[in-house]
């Protein structure tokens, strides 16, 4: 069986509770061949100008799993992660364009980056290792490898949205962008609307050739590549493990108890504005105004952890969000009812499902998610008995999955979330349940594990010898 080496921007130790489902999963395939899993270290060097050629890779032993990091400079982190992984691709690839900044030198920290990560990688290959990168940061890592006389089957997973051509096609290197993916065997995406946003890019912009006129084989600059929407799941066993475990209870029976008069609403996020949270306040606000009876009986927990806020954008929600918390409850706030509860904090993994289960309505409300697992998260930490509704947005990955049993929401309306959030809180009982029974079995069905084997099996079975070994350096 070959070795499976992943590479993605951060390594997480799988050993750790926090370390999160994709950890868990990754390690379980890792572990199976005895794998390596390399990344950024996430510690920056305090020195002048970009990492040092001979920098150290460091090798720690996690079980069967060697994890290989590398630090990067400041200089090389602020361009490749600050600045084109997070100020350009992610805002575009979440199709926001006003919000990117396409300064030019950040491109070159993005492509130095990757090439150091492939010059510093090729030597810890064996020659039949299968090799899986994931995410954004690492688009040309694949191209870089090849440039290098790798020769190896090469999966790409895109854990975020891709946009339509036309908001692709605003990137300035967006040829060059196109171009690194058909260094891969396959490209993976979270949704089928992300594929079919390739393969109309890939005919109209690359004018590569489809192959069996079905959308998931393309040859363009002389390699065949294969595409396919693989939808991420979570880890139902490891959640199933954390709702049952004392510190979930614990938390669950203290929400029990200081909200036994009220229904609960929750949304768990990382600050961020592709998760529309300004919006989401805005809807609360409209359903205490459209229906008062939720006035001093609803209260929204909403929990939204701090990330990348060196970024500017960050900054801008997190005082919009702090101001529309503050109205809302000085406007409608009594002595002994607050309708808001924010908290810009991240909340102990541990404790996460106590919270969801304690929760009628979860609000997973965001302009634009690649999939969105806190959807999931919710649905698999309720009581089938009597479980909470799941609100969710359209234009989150997971509602291709999720759609005939959450309450859809566009979460540009304010006035039609307002009622939607309305219906999921008066929704019956039995109602409740066959949603949730529904839902549960896809979320069974189609885990993070499905996601890892389907994405590995079809890597397989992509034929290296079609694929084309030759690769021009770009
Ligand atoms: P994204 O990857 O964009 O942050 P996802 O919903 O797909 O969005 O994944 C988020 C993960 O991070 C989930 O596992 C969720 O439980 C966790 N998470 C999100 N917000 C918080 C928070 N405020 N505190 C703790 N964990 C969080």
């Amino acid at each position: 069986m070959a070795r499976l080496v992943c590479v993605s921007n951060r390594v997480a130790d799988p050993r750790k509770t926090e370390a999160g489902g994709l950890a868990v999963a990754l390690s379980g395939a890792l572990q199976a061949g005895g794998g390596l899993w390399f990344g950024w270290s996430g510690k920056v060097l305090d020195i002048e100008g970009p990492t040092p050629e001979d920098t150290h890779v460091h090798l720690h032993q996690a079980g069967n799993v060697t994890l290989a990091t590398l630090d990067l400079s400041q200089w090389d982190h602020d361009a490749y992660y600050l600045g084109y992984s997070n100020a350009v691709l992610w805002p575009v690839f979440h199709y926001r364009l006003d919000l990117a900044d396409f300064d030019a030198g950040y491109i070159e920290g993005y492509r130095r980056v990757n090439q150091l990560f492939a010059r510093k990688l090729l030597p810890l290959l064996r020659e039949d290792d299968v090799i899986w990168v994931h995410d954004y940061h690492l688009i040309p890592l694949a191209g870089e490898l090849r440039a290098l006389g790798s020769r190896h089957r090469i999966g790409f997973f895109l854990h975020i949205p891709l946009p339509p051509p036309q908001i692709f096609a605003a990137i300035p290197a967006h040829e060059w962008l196109a171009r690194s993916l058909f260094a891969y065997d396959l490209v993976g995406f979270q949704s089928e609307a992300d594929l079919q946003h390739f393969n109309h890019y890939a005919a109209i912009e690359a004018h590569a050739e489809d192959r069996d006129g079905d959308g998931r084989r393309w040859r363009a600059f002389g390699r065949t590549l294969r595409t396919a929407a693989f939808p991420i799941g979570i880890d139902v066993e490891e959640f199933d493990a954390l709702a049952t475990a004392h510190d979930a209870t614990e938390m669950y029976r203290r929400m029990r108890e200081e909200y036994s008069r009220r229904q609960l609403l929750v949304g768990v996020d990382r600050l961020d504005y592709s998760k529309g949270l300004p919006h989401r306040l805005r809807a609360f606000r409209e359903l205490l105004r459209r229906h008062p009876d939720n006035i001093r009986r609803a209260t929204l927990i909403q929990i939204a952890a701090p990330s990348r806020e060196s970024v500017d954008a960050y900054g801008d929600i997190l005082r919009e969000l702090e101001s529309l918390a503050g109205s809302m409850n000085g406007d409608f706030g009594e002595l002994d009812w607050m309708p808001v509860r924010y908290m810009h904090r991240t909340m102990a993994r541990r404790r996460l499902p106590g919270l969801y289960r304690a929760a009628r309505v979860a609000l997973v409300t965001p302009l634009r998610d690649g999939m969105n697992l806190v959807a999931k998260e919710f649905v698999a930490a309720q009581d089938p008995e009597d479980p909470g509704v799941l609100v969710l947005s359209r234009f989150a990955g997971a509602v291709e999955q999720m759609r005939a049993d959450a309450v859809l929401v566009n979460p540009y309306d304010s006035t039609a979330m307002a009622d939607a959030i309305q219906f999921a809180l008066q929704m019956p009982l039995a109602e409740r349940r066959r949603r949730h029974e529904r839902l549960m079995d896809g979320i069974r069905r189609f885990d993070v594990h499905w996601w890892c084997r389907s994405f590995l099996d079809e890597l397989a079975a992509a034929d290296a010898e079609e694929s084309g070994p030759d690769w021009l350096r770009l």
